[in-house]
This record gives structure tokens, C-alpha cells and sequence, in this order.
């Protein structure tokens, strides 16, 4: 038994499934998780003492790789001051005023500490500024799990949403209508039954939990006018794109400006944060410049504000972006050359540092090519890297990241492991 597993098998004991978020457990690829002890640069060291290069860095938010040393030092500083006051700080302020420039559709930023919060407040805002209840969101985009969120399309297009989740109320689930990510018709014919009545579009403008699925032309700009037409809230949920993409996000890479915007992941530095901000005409109905109400014991906590910030200085650095995209594009050709070496069908879809990669000849852009995918395959891709020593996210519907720590020879390195296992995949 490897350490690995005596781990997995005691953490059952009193976590359900032995792990904190579901996707760990690898139900997607079948087998037990990989429990690590530490983690450095581009490395994972497993505790067994196998090193991994990871392409998860902890699902996003580890674009300098683990334990920059710049990083640590700047929580080091923080942590004899005390770890938490509940009470303003002045990084609060340096934090907000540098996501604020950074992303210029957002005037006022509200901290929380995970994404889900970060939708969930956005959500509310939303229908609370608006006054309607109904929300559009698009087959495939996960914004966290907060009920109105946790829900799928309905039987067909433009009827009432159904809960993806026991426990989410059929009474909320209907206000949420799921669309087809990248069918602006569709949206279109929506809101000219009931704009009206419909609050908000919440998008992931890359989407990331579906794989890694980018807009097509024209699918944003669409959104934006779609909102303006009917007096809806445009929320772009960027906490897995944001400061991953662009430093601007996917609305500065794509110049589509959305009323709200969701952050979470890069900004903390692997600390958990979330955020969400936009117009000032919006977020001034924020409790306590206003009647909407949202709070958190821990928001804006010192410690994530030091790491976040740190984070946000390095990745503001000139061509910071460009050298990411260009390890980006070396990986996804690479892969795609192995691939049609071995006579392995495989496409890929990168922007910036995030990218995703797909068991099919064709070009995927929506959730339902997604799921039509060889998801075997995958799988024995997924299991023949990790033998390898390459950590690739443990199922197919989620998006790879690169950091700045991964090196030309870790690329090659893993474009080696690639080959082999292409090869293993087609010998079968
Ligand atoms: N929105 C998006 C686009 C995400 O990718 C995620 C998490 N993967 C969330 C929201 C939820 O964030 P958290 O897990 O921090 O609650």
C-alpha cells in the first residue's frame, strides 16, 4: 500500500468521500487521489515522494507556480502582525484601488473568500438593483454552488431550469434559465419572451469548467447588447479567468465591458478570496452604502490581502502574459503534433495561461461537443501522464493552467510523457 493510499483510506474515516471539494476524489478518471506533502515552482511532491509537473496549480490560482519565494515572504511579513481583526486594514484599500485599475469596468470591489461568494453576492446584487428575479446562465459554466447557481437547462431550450443538486428548491431552480454557451440566438429569443423579468446574464467570458471552451466571435459583444436592449445586469464571472487570460482578464482580452465581474483564484495568491465589484451605480446599493445585504467574518482578510497582492505586482510585470500564452502555445502544439503522430484524434482551446484539451477531431465549442469527446480515452491519458510524473486536472471537463515557474525543459518533459502515453493509448 502506498502512503498515498493509507491517506486516502483514513481521510473516509470523517470526510465525506475523504476529500473537502468533490473532483479530488477522482471519481472523473477513476482510481484513488494523489495526497501531496508540499509543492514548489512547477512541482507537486506526492508523499510518497514522487514529483509531479503540475498543470492544476491548485485549479488556477497558481500562475507564479507554488511557494514563490516573493510570495511566502510577503505573508511571512504579515503573519507576526496578527492573522486577522475583522476590522479595515490598509491593504484592503492598496488591494481594491490595484483590481480597480487593473480592470477598468469595476469603480467599487467588494472582498470575499471563495468564489462561490463572489456570484453569490453578485447574484443578489443583481436581482436586488434590477428588482426581477430571473436569472440566464449557459449549459457547462460553473459560477460555485450557491442555489440559484446549481441548476441545468430544463427539458427543452427556454423552459424553467431543474435543480442539478437535491436540496436546491424547484421554486428557485425555475427562475434560472440555462442557455447554450455561444448560441446568441437563443439568448436573443429569450429575453424577447421575458427580458423583462430577467435580472442578469452570468457568463464565464472563457469557460473553464467544461473543459476550456473560449466565445466565439461576436458571443460577447452579443451578451452586452442583449443586457443594454433589456436593462439587464451583465456579469462576466471572471474568477477563473481573471488575471489568467489577461491581466485585464477576458474582458480586457476580448475589450467587452460587463456591469459586474466576479474574481476569485489569481487574486489571492492561493489564499482563499474571492471578489466581486462593478458600476458604481450598482455596488452603491451595497450594504452599507445601501440596502443589500452581504457580510464575511474573514473578508479581506490580512494574510490573503498580502499574498494577493504580491501575486497581482509580479503578474503586472511587462510581458508577463505574453511569455505565459507563448509556454501555452509550445504545450498545445506540441501535444497535437504527438498526437497525430500516434494517430490520436485531439484538439486543443487556449487563452492566455489557461488551455484544454479535447479526445475528438473537432473543434469544440460547446458543452455538448464537450461531452461528446472520447472521455476514455481521456481517462487513460489522464492515468498513463500521472505515471509519468504529470499532474493534469482529474477529469475532462476541467481546464489545464500554465504558470510562470514552468520551464521549456518541463515542457518538453511532459510533451516526452505525452508521447509515450499516445502511444501506450493507440497500442491498446
Ligand atoms: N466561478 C468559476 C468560473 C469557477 O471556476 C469557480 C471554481 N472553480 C467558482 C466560480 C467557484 O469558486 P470557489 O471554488 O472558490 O467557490
Amino acid at each position: 500500500m502506498t502512503r498515498s493510499q493509507e491517506l486516502f483510506a483514513a481521510a473516509q474515516r470523517h470526510i465525506p468521500g475523504g476529500v473537502n471539494s468533490p473532483v479530488r476524489a477522482f471519481r472523473g478518471v477513476g482510481g484513488e487521489p494523489v495526497f501531496f506533502e508540499r509543492a514548489e515552482g512547477a512541482y507537486l511532491f506526492d508523499v510518497d515522494g514522487q514529483r509531479y509537473i503540475d498543470y492544476v496549480g491548485s485549479w488556477g490560482p497558481m500562475i507564479l507556480g507554488h511557494a514563490h519565494p516573493a510570495v511566502v515572504e510577503a505573508v511571512r511579513e504579515r503573519l507576526g502582525m496578527g492573522l486577522s481583526f475583522g476590522a479595515p486594514t490598509e491593504l484592503e484599500t492598496r488591494m481594491a484601488d490595484k483590481v480597480c485599475e487593473l480592470v477598468p469596468s469595476m469603480d467599487l470591489v467588494r472582498m470575499v473568500s471563495s468564489g462561490t461568494e463572489a456570484t453569490m453576492s453578485a447574484l443578489r446584487l443583481a436581482r436586488g438593483y434590477t428588482g426581477r428575479d430571473k436569472i440566464v446562465k449557459f449549459e457547462g459554466c460553473y459560477h460555485g454552488h450557491a442555489d440559484s447557481l446549481l441548476v441545468k437547462a430544463g427539458s427543452g431550450a427556454l423552459t424553467l431550469g431543474e435543480p442539478s443538486s437535491p436540496g436546491v428548491p424547484k421554486a428557485l431552480a425555475e427562475l434560472t434559465i440555462t442557455l447554450r454557451y455561444n448560441d446568441l440566438d437563443q439568448v436573443r429569443d429569450t429575453f424577447a419572451k421575458m427580458g423583462a423579468e430577467i435580472a442578469c446574464i452570468i457568463v464565464e467570458p472563457v469557460a473553464g469548467n467544461m473543459n476550456c471552451i473560449p466565445p466565439l466571435p461576436g458571443f460577447l459583444e452579443g451578451l452586452r447588447e442583449v443586457c443594454d436592449q433589456y436593462g439587464a445586469v451583465l456579469i462576466f464571472d471572471e474568477v477563473m479567468t481573471g488575471f489568467r487570460v489577461a491581466l485585464g482578464g477576458a474582458q480586457g482580452y476580448y475589450g467587452v465591458r460587463p456591469d459586474m465581474t466576479a474574481l476569485g483564484k489569481v487574486i489571492g495568491g492561493g489564499m482563499p478570496v474571492g471578489a466581486f465589484g462593478g458600476k458604481r451605480e450598482i455596488m452603491s446599493k451595497l450594504a452599507p452604502l445601501g440596502p443589500i445585504y452581504q457580510a464575511g467574518t474573514l473578508s479581506g482578510n490580512p494574510i490573503a490581502m498580502a499574498a494577493g497582492l504580491k501575486t497581482l505586482e509580479l503578474i503586472s510585470e511587462p510581458g508577463f502574459f505574453d511569455r505565459l500564452s507563448a509556454k501555452v502555445q509550445t504545450l498545445m502544439d506540441g501535444l497535437k503534433e504527438r498526437a497525430a503522430q500516434a494517430g490520436v484524434a485531439l484538439t486543443t482551446n487556449q487563452v492566455g495561461g489557461m488551455f484544454g484539451i479535447f479526445f475528438t477531431d473537432e473543434q469544440v465549442t460547446n458543452y455538448e461537443q464537450a461531452t461528446r469527446c472520447n472521455i476514455q480515452q481521456f481517462k487513460a491519458f489522464f492515468h498513463g501522464m500521472l505515471k509519468r510524473g504529470v499532474y493534469l486536472a482529474p477529469s475532462a471537463f476541467e481546464a489545464g493552467f500554465v504558470s510562470s515557474a514552468h520551464t521549456d525543459e518541463d515542457i518538453q518533459a511532459t510533451l516526452a510523457a505525452a508521447a509515450e502515453t499516445f502511444a501506450a493509448l493507440t497500442a491498446r
